[in-house]
């Protein structure tokens, strides 16, 4: 039942139709109004359920409020544990950078300083652009085609969407965009055109800073660089003397099967940007591994924020860390999980030949590619009138992105999967 009186708020949405500004996103797509949620389903306020395959873009990897997680949060608010802390040592620092270094540093034979930036993406690829430009003494970054890497100034200039890019207002500079992967068509090595540029000293292009660069681009509608693409970009990078930055944004905390989605490519990026779902239940926190060598660059409180303490954040994501990425159980499960969201969307291709379909993924992030961006668009509204919420990406909007926690339990993964079959049936 609604919460509030009918007749007093015949709109449940009115304030913020009133209220909010008009930059709002994802509440014109998914206009419910959401009271709680639990594990892979969000529930609005009149009752309604939904399972979530967009999970807070990747936020949501361990679903939403994970027992496991809000348990710790909790107990540290009620002892009274440090809640801001500016950058100052805290036992909930101390925490999380043990179980970093337990849980993902050791077990990957990795040597990274941990930065703690302001708490977003964006604030995390504004760093590692700046350290990089700082240590190499170059201001030029490349970035690639259909990449997504925030919308503030430095990251909105290595984004490539115009319609995020034309809001800016002012010039973005400093950024060069390459083609990324597949981009120039099959059988076309877009890391050979890269090296051409940058070796040809009338090219126009300038020795860069950095590269920067998604294993798979999520906003830009799940396109998968091969791993032989990304080994030829960083024997490219370091051969030139320009650092590789992997963001890892979305993709990592497990997205693509494994915790940071560059291991099974076997890179070593020189600097690694980390958000969404480090935070461990939604909350908002992000950090940059640096080389330590590169670290060393950074004079003390040169780059600061106030909110690189969000204390909270550490103990969620401490939490979750020990609890999923102690062992290898994890890996085996999304996995498996995967391979259950890709033979179940190749059986929706195959169901209907007309639509012009196609699929492409790894570990749980896999997407239903439309030739016809409008049926993208009606397949999302109609399973959100069915049950589910799942996203669109792509240049065109055109990719179906299905994203569910990496946690959903076979019942709601397999319910989630049968409403997108019959919405694609049904438009
Ligand atoms: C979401 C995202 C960002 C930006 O993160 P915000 O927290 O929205 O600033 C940057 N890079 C990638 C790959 C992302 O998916």
């Amino acid at each position: 039942m609604p919460s509030t009186d009918p007749a007093a708020a015949p709109d449940p949405r009115a304030v913020f139709l009133r209220r909010e500004s008009e930059v709002r996103g994802y509440c014109r797509s998914f206009p419910a109004v959401f009271r709680a949620a639990k594990g892979a389903r969000l529930i609005a306020d009149d009752g309604r359920e939904w399972i979530d395959f967009l999970a807070g873009a990747g936020s949501l990897n361990y679903g939403h409020n994970p027992p496991e997680v809000v348990a710790e949060v909790v107990a540290y608010l009620q002892r009274d544990g440090i809640g801001h802390s500016l950058d100052l040592h805290t036992t909930a620092k101390r925490d999380f950078l043990l179980a970093f270094e337990d849980c993902v540093l050791k077990p990957r034979n990795l040597d990274y300083r941990v930065q703690f930036t302001n708490p977003t993406g964006t604030n995390a690829v504004e760093a590692a652009l700046k350290l990089a430009r700082k240590a190499t003494g170059r201001s030029g970054i490349i970035a690639f085609t259909n990449g997504y890497h925030g919308m503030t100034l430095g990251a909105l200039a290595a984004t490539g969407n115009k319609y995020n890019r034309a809001a800016a207002g002012v010039p973005l500079s400093g950024t060069t965009f390459m083609p990324y992967d597949g981009w120039l068509g099959p059988g076309i090595d877009s890391v050979a055109v890269l090296e051409k540029y940058l070796d040809d000293p009338s090219s126009g292009v300038d020795l860069p800073a950095a590269v920067i660069v998604e294993t798979v681009q999520g906003e830009g509608g799940i396109n998968i660089a091969s791993t032989a693409w990304l080994k030829r970009l960083e024997a490219a990078a370091r051969a030139r003397g320009v650092l590789l930055i992997i963001d890892d944004i979305q993709v990592g905390c497990g997205r693509t099967g494994t915790f940071f989605s560059f291991e099974s490519a076997g890179l070593t990026p020189d600097i690694v940007v980390l958000s969404k779902s480090i935070g461990g239940c939604g909350l908002p926190f992000a950090v940059l591994l640096n080389r330590p060598d590169l670290d060393a660059r950074w004079k003390p409180a040169e780059h600061n924020g106030t909110f690189r303490g969000n204390n909270l954040a550490f103990v969620a994501a401490a939490a979750a860390l020990r609890h999923w990425w102690t062992g290898r159980a994890f890996e085996s499960e999304i996995a498996a999980k995967g391979d259950t969201v890709r033979a179940r969307l190749n059986a929706i291709v195959a169901a209907n030949p007309g639509k012009k379909l196609t699929v492409r993924g790894r570990g749980l992030m896999n997407g239903l590619v439309c030739a016809d961006p409008d049926l993208a668009a009606r397949i999302s509204a109609k399973c959100y009138q069915d049950g589910l919420i799942i996203e669109r990406a792509g240049p065109h909007d055109e990719v179906v992105k299905c994203m569910p926690p990496l946690t959903i339990d076979a019942a709601d993964l397999n319910r989630g999967l049968d409403i997108l079959t019959a919405a694609v049936a049904a438009v």
